[in-house]
């Protein structure tokens, strides 16, 4: 179970976050939509401290902890159970996919190379690169550019994975190969992912969080949370129903 309250993070001036509260349960897959600019891939960065947010209180598991002032013990501790699925793949370009899936567990997590590398196979089976764990990332398709990217989230064998606009670059094939995968992985992970595609929420998300913006330059916050089929079937404010039937402007 993953538990997020009121959450704040300003960049300099700019508030960004304002008092976010989300909660999810391991099986779960909670999509966050809105605007761009509305904060949420600064909320998923928090998530796993790449970014460190002002405020707010965050529970994993059975622990508890200050957002703000973690201690360096906690946030290993919480990144050690979070992975993170880039938008922009942030591959190494001058590795294999097999390389590159090791390089997480050897230099990430001081794994020795033979375990890193039966682990690494594992994972790139798993989602499907059994033939292409030689291959360098621009011999892939960004489809499968996206798988490996997963299969070195999984690698690691985190409790939350965070996935930001995972599809964004990919194909509608790609696209639902990524989807099948995600429902495949949905019963071992509690996963939280920012998409665009309406479509894709709807499809994949039991929780959709509305982030929202009430002007550039003003926070972005959170409109509501709610289940999956309510968001979609019964907006509950004419914002959302302009998001999610494609007119927001
Ligand atoms: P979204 O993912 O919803 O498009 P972001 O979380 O990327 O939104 O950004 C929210 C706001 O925070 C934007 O106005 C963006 O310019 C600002 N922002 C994000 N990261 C930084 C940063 N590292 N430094 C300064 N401003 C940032
Ligand atoms: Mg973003």
């Amino acid at each position: 179970m993953l538990e997020i309250k009121n959450v704040k993070k300003s960049f300099g001036k700019q508030e960004v976050l304002k008092d976010v509260s989300l909660r999810v349960e391991k099986g779960d897959v909670i999509v966050i939509l809105g605007p761009s600019g509305s904060g949420k891939t600064t909320l998923l960065r928090s998530l796993a401290f790449l970014e460190k947010a002002d405020g707010g209180v965050m529970m994993l598991g059975d622990k508890s902890l200050d957002m703000h002032n973690a201690s360096s013990k906690d946030i290993a501790w919480v990144r050690k159970r979070t992975a993170f699925v880039f938008q922009n793949y942030n591959l190494f370009a001058n590795k294999t996919a097999l390389e590159n899936v090791m390089l997480g567990l050897t230099a990430g997590r001081g794994m020795k190379k033979d375990e890193a590398e039966r682990i690494a196979r594992k994972a790139l089976r798993d989602v499907g690169l059994e033939d292409r764990m030689d291959y360098y990332p621009s011999r892939l398709s960004g489809g499968q550019q996206q798988r490996l990217c997963i299969a070195r989230a999984l690698a690691v064998k985190p409790e939350v994975l965070l996935m930001d606009e995972p599809c964004s670059a990919l194909d509608p094939i790609s696209t639902l190969a990524v989807e099948d995968l995600i429902n495949e992985l949905k019963n071992d992970y509690t996963i939280v992912i920012v998409t665009h595609n309406m479509q894709q929420a709807a499809r994949i998300a039991d929780y959709t969080a509305f982030f929202n913006l009430k002007a550039v330059g003003q926070p972005g916050h959170l409109e509501y949370f709610t289940d999956t089929t309510t968001m979609f079937n019964n907006p509950q404010n004419e914002e959302a129903e302009r998001y999610v039937s494609g007119r927001f402007g």
